[in-house]
Order: C-alpha cells, then structure tokens, then sequence
C-alpha cells in the first residue's frame, strides 16, 4: 500500500493499516469498531447470538446465524450422547467431532500451520474465530508487502488498534513468523469474502525498494504457499495466488510492481512438486 510512515513510528503507514481490514466498504469509518464478537456481547443489550456480522449490518448473517444453531444442537446431541449412553458412543463422537462443519477444532497455545514458522499472537481484535476449511472454504493466498520494517509489522499485528492483521510475515531473511491460525479469518484484504476465503502474507520491505525482496524471502514464501495450496487443495496458478492490489475494492498497491510473480509462481510450482 502507498501510504506510509517510517519504520517503527508510524503504525498507520503499515500495509493492511487503516482500512479496516475485514470491510470492502471500506475502512476508516470502522477503526475502533470492534470485531471481536464477544466485546459485542460484551456491550450488554445485544442478543448474545447476534454475530458481529449482524452487528456490523454486513452480509453472512444469515449463515453465521444457521452455523450457530447447528453448533448447539450438536452440543446437545454430544451431551445427551455422553450422559445416556455407553462410553463407546462418546468415544465414536469425539473422534468423528471434527468432521462436523461448525464444530471448533482443538488448538494448542503456541501451535503453527508450517513447519518452522514462529508463533506470535495477533491482536484478537485484529481477526475473527472461524472453523476453516469447514465453516469457510479456502481456495486463496493473498501476497503482500508490508511497507514498513518486519519488527514494526509484528508490532501493529498485536495491536488491537490497528483492526488489520495477516496469517503470516516473511522476513527478508527468510524466517517466518505466525500471527494468525489458519483456521481464523484474519483481515487482511481489506474485502470480507477474501477475508474468509484466503491466507495472507506479509513481506517485509516497500513496494518501491525492488532490493527489500530478498532471494531467501522468494523462497521461503514460496515454500509457505506451496505448502498451503497442498493442503487446501488450492491450484497453484495466478487465478489463486494473488497479490492485495488484485482484490476487489482495494487502494493497495501491494505487492507493487517489483514483486516478480514469474519467480514465485516457479518457486512455488518447484516447492510443490518437491513435496509431492
Ligand atoms: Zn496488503
């Protein structure tokens, strides 16, 4: 994205900053707003079930709304299961639990998506809960560059100020850092729909310094989105490997103009037949 403070100072000049990440519609208007359905419910006179979705008068209620009734009448189900019936039932359940679209997996404080990556926790304001693959398909990763020093993307990612965040950022180094659950919508795309559909991930450096791309950085990233597209099942090809300036509605111009996609898309393709 263009705008832009120095490195450290000026959070707002941060790539996803500013715009409010999770809405097309766009941004400022939302800073500060939260997007944490339970600060919602915190507010006291909503309806507990009402998403923040509804809250925001955005589209996917009605879906949101259906996927929470499915939730608690499996809850029942499971409870009616465990307390009238044998052990060997219950067991069935717990293994088979996942399976159920709308049911939350298991998650491990520190745990990460790729191999390699360091875990360091977003701002819980800067994404949303979500049960992906099962709740949301994902059939995208959105490429980015940060406009700002790697330190200071970490550093806006934990703040809930910022109302931004993605999964994931590449260092110039290659060392990957992890911010957000695979399984978690994280805004980034400044679109809804991309939000829930796609990863995103960060490079650190400017749009307009062709030498902040690093080769350790091409390659490690490619590594990354290869290992994402395997798992997803997401085609490797530019239709589904896209950067920020491609999402619809968006004024970023990330990953700008020095971002050579015929390497990465190489790196990746090279990445993917290696695992295969
Ligand atoms: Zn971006």
């Amino acid at each position: 994205m263009p705008r832009l403070g120095g490195a450290g100072g000026g959070d707002g000049g941060i790539d996803t900053a500013g715009h409010g990440g999770e809405d097309a519609e766009g941004a400022g208007g939302l800073r500060g707003v939260s997007h944490n359905p339970s600060r919602v419910r915190g507010r006291g006179n909503q309806d507990p079930r009402v998403s923040v979705d509804d809250h925001m008068g955005q589209r996917k209620a009605p879906k949101d709304g259906d996927r929470k009734v499915g939730r608690r009448a499996l809850l029942i189900g499971g409870t009616a299961a465990a307390v009238g019936t044998a052990v060997l039932a219950r067991d069935e359940l717990a293994r088979l639990w996942w399976r159920v679209p709308g049911v939350e997996k298991p998650r491990k404080e520190g745990e990460v998506d790729f191999a390699g990556a360091r875990w360091v926790a977003a701002s819980d304001a800067n994404w949303r809960r979500a049960d992906r693959p099962d709740d949301y398909g994902i059939d995208m990763v959105i490429i980015h560059v940060t406009q700002g020093s790697f330190a200071s993307a970490v550093k806006v990612f934990q703040d809930p100020e910022h109302g931004a965040a993605a999964h994931y950022i590449v260092r110039k180094d290659g060392h990957i850092t992890q911010m957000i659950r695979e399984l978690d919508v994280a805004y980034h795309a400044g679109n809804r729909d991309y939000n829930e559909r796609s990863i995103g991930i960060e490079h650190e450096g400017f749009v307009d310094r062709p030498q902040d791309l690093t080769d350790e950085m091409y390659e490690a990233s490619a590594r990354l989105t290869a290992r994402i597209c395997a798992r997803y099942d997401i085609p490797v090809d530019r239709e589904h490997i896209i950067g920020h300036v491609e999402v619809p509605g968006t004024d970023h111009t990330d990953p700008g103009e020095h971002w050579d996609w015929d390497r990465y898309m190489k790196l990746v393709r090279e990445a993917s037949t290696a695992k295969a």
